[in-house]
């Protein structure tokens, strides 16, 4: 167990221990700008969570992202800004004047992303979004942030859409799954966020013929890289942003919070999450 005399270190939480891309991307970033520091992943069973997270700073962790099973929990054992409130969940943690708090980095990650793939992408003033379950959340408040007029919220259960819609507010509009066909022609911007393309689930059945030529379509699918949404985005010409850099780019708030330098997302931390994305 670290104590506070070494180096800071942060770390994983989550029951089962799930394998998780976190450690690699943190180690490379420790060793590339050369901080002395730490990053694991510690198995923690429900009943456990919150006496794990009150012992942080006496096992020597100076923050911490939180997965599944935790991430609402965390809530409330921390102190939560707007993007975890919105959410309903927190993936990392840190420590500011001995007070915990809590964000949900997916915000920044989606956003950081596509800022770096489609620069402008923020010109348009509609959106797609398809699903309505956690990544959506986060999605849909990323575009209410960057002030897009009108979000549209496609799910397959309306019902999950229209809560969505209702807890966003102005400018979130419901879709039935149905009437995709007839929104896409509006939307400067599409973002898959369900799991429909995900290695194992259905292909996401989408005619991208139908979309502007500007437009900008985001897959958050990540497993396979290149899903077939964005393969037919690309031949089609429209720009694309794909699910691994939004992995990428949610996991450089939590190192900056933790480390005090702010990381890049390089082509060499790409290839070599890519490398272990494949292997496994
Ligand atoms: P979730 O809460 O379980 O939501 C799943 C969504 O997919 C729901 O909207 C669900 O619709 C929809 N869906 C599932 N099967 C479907 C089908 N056969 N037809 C139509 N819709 C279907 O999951 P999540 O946490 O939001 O994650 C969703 C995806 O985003 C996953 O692929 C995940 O890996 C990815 N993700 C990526 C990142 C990243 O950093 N790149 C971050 C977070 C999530 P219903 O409501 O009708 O069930």
């Amino acid at each position: 167990m670290p104590t506070p005399s070494r180096a800071p270190a942060a770390c994983l939480i989550g029951w089962p221990a799930a394998h998780s891309r976190s450690p690699l991307i943190h180690h490379y970033w420790l060793r590339t700008l050369g901080i002395s520091g730490g990053y694991s992943i510690e198995a923690v069973p429900p009943e456990e969570f919150a006496g794990f997270i009150a012992e942080l700073p006496r096992r020597g962790f100076v923050g911490a992202n939180v997965t599944i099973p935790h991430k609402e929990h965390a809530l409330q054992l921390a102190e939560p800004d707007a993007r975890a409130n919105a959410v309903g969940a927190a993936n990392t943690l840190w420590f500011e004047d001995g007070r915990l708090l809590a964000t949900n980095t997916d915000v920044e990650g989606f956003l950081a992303n596509l800022d770096a793939c489609a620069p402008g992408w923020d010109r348009t003033n509609e959106a797609l979004v398809l699903g309505a379950g956690g990544a959506a959340r986060a999605v849909v408040f990323g575009l209410k942030e960057r002030g897009i007029a009108r979000v549209h919220i496609a799910n397959r259960t309306i019902a999950r859409a229209e809560a969505l819609a209702r807890q966003f507010g102005a400018g979130t509009v419901p879709l039935a799954w149905e009437r995709i066909d007839a929104v896409l022609p509006q939307a400067g911007l599409l973002v898959n966020t369900t799991s429909l393309g995900m290695h194992g689930q259905p292909p996401l059945a989408l005619d991208v013929a139908r979309l502007q030529p500007h437009a900008v379509v985001n897959d958050l699918v990540y497993v396979p890289l290149d899903t077939p949404l964005l393969a037919a985005a690309r031949a089609r010409g429209l720009k694309t942003a794909d699910g691994l850099g939004m992995l990428l780019h949610q996991a450089v708030r939590g190192f900056e919070l933790w480390f005090g330098r702010r990381p890049q997302v390089t082509d060499e931390l790409r290839a070599l999450v890519e490398a272990d994305l494949t292997q496994n």
